[in-house]
């Protein structure tokens, strides 16, 4: 197979390798399309996580199965599917606690171009067929199939963490598609007001699409400063993070978290920073101000949960995207594009219509 790996730190290309072998509860697939994503840039060019040599990227795609190991009950060769980022291990207690993100491991639930490689190949295998990929419906597009990869259950899961309910007033930092994802999130768990913070135009006419009632420039001083007067000193019930950096984005929802409040934590923080706020502002350390941080659930149901979303229109991926290449071998231009975030995109995909 071929496939678009990272060769080492900063470094890109494609390479070729051997089919994987399909264990007795696994599937080869071949993708029909394929997106970045910023965590694939953090990893090659930011050194978020550590040094790889020579893995092939990737963790969004829907795809067609290829082969199934002889214990899969519910997919064969030909299928249409959809595949989560994350795809844990079903039988390790960690998945049985309900962290399943976190069974082989922290974070040991997300395998794709992290601990084995990623998607962004002529073939690529899934663990755990049957618990793991979901069937692709035929009312969704693989290019908007993609975002129910990462995007959807990524951005989701940081309105889930944080818990909001209705009438919340909510603050989501970043409105990339992940951040805008949490926004999406939030006005389905029925908040009131939203806040978007980010400043790019495109992002900000789609946070608008998405339900955001208010539209926060981070470069027009401290986004605390600006909520905390837009709410006549009060602040925000839930803030979601999905944009910034450790050092001040933590500090800025914080500051501006009601007591009782709770944050949720998408961002991929680089490994090499610590995470500061000031202690006055948690209620020097009895505010009651909850921070939670997690990586998107994976697995069969939420996938087939998160597509009805999709297929009943509650959320439109298409919004996202902005950039759609066509072919295999335009994958290094959409890594390109994500490396240098030009103002006018959210999401690239890849159509492999070239693989067979
Ligand atoms: P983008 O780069 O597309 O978006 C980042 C957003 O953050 C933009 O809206 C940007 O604003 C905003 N931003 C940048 N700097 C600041 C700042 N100082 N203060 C406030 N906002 C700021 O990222 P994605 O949406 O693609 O991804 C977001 C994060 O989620 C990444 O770290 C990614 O790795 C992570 N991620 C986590 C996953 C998980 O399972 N937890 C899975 C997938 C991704 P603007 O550009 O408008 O100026
Ligand atoms: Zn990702």
């Amino acid at each position: 197979m071929k496939g678009f790996a990272m060769l080492g730190p900063n470094k890109t290309g494609f390479i070729e390798k051997e089919d994987p072998k399909v264990g007795s509860r696994d599937a080869l697939v071949r993708p029909l399309a394929v997106a970045p994503c910023t965590s694939d840039i953090h990893i090659v060019f930011e050194d978020a996580s550590g040094p790889r040599e020579n893995m092939i990227l990737g963790h969004e795609a829907c795809g067609v199965v290829v082969e199934v190991g002889e214990d899969v009950k519910d997919f064969k060769p030909g299928d249409r599917v959809l595949v989560p980022a994350i795809t844990p291990n079903w039988s390790d207690v960690y998945s049985q606690a309900g962290y399943a993100t976190d069974s082989d491991g922290m974070l040991g639930g997300w395998k794709f171009s992290n601990i084995k490689d990623g998607v962004f190949a002529t073939r690529f295998h899934v663990n755990d067929a049957d618990g793991n990929l979901a069937h692709l419906p035929d009312e969704i597009d693989p290019t908007e199939a993609c975002m129910l990869s990462d995007m959807i259950p990524t951005g989701l899961h940081a309105s889930e963490m944080a818990g909001v309910t209705f009438g919340d007033a909510v603050a989501v930092i970043g409105i990339g598609p992940v951040g805008l994802m949490a926004l999406r999130g939030a006005v389905l768990h029925g908040a009131g007001r939203v806040f978007a913070v980010g400043s790019r135009e495109k992002t900000v006419e789609v946070a608008k699409k998405y339900g955001a009632t208010n539209i926060i420039d981070y470069h027009n001083g401290r986004i605390s400063d600006q909520i905390l007067e837009a709410t006549g000193g009060q602040g925000v019930d839930k803030v979601l993070i999905a944009g910034g950096n450790a050092k001040d984005t933590f500090e800025e929802a914080v500051r501006m978290l009601k007591p009782g409040g709770s944050i949720g934590n998408v961002n991929y923080l680089n490994g090499h920073d610590d995470v500061a706020f000031n202690a006055g502002d948690w209620g020097v350390g009895m505010g009651h101000k909850t921070i939670h941080g997690g990586l998107m659930p994976g697995g069969r149901l939420r996938m087939e949960k998160l597509a009805a979303l999709v297929v009943n229109g509650r959320i439109d991926p298409s919004l996202m995207i902005t950039h759609r290449f066509e072919g295999f071998e335009k994958i290094p231009d959409a890594i390109e594009l994500m490396h240098h975030k030009p103002a006018d995109l959210i999401k690239p995909v890849v159509i492999c219509n070239d693989i067979d």
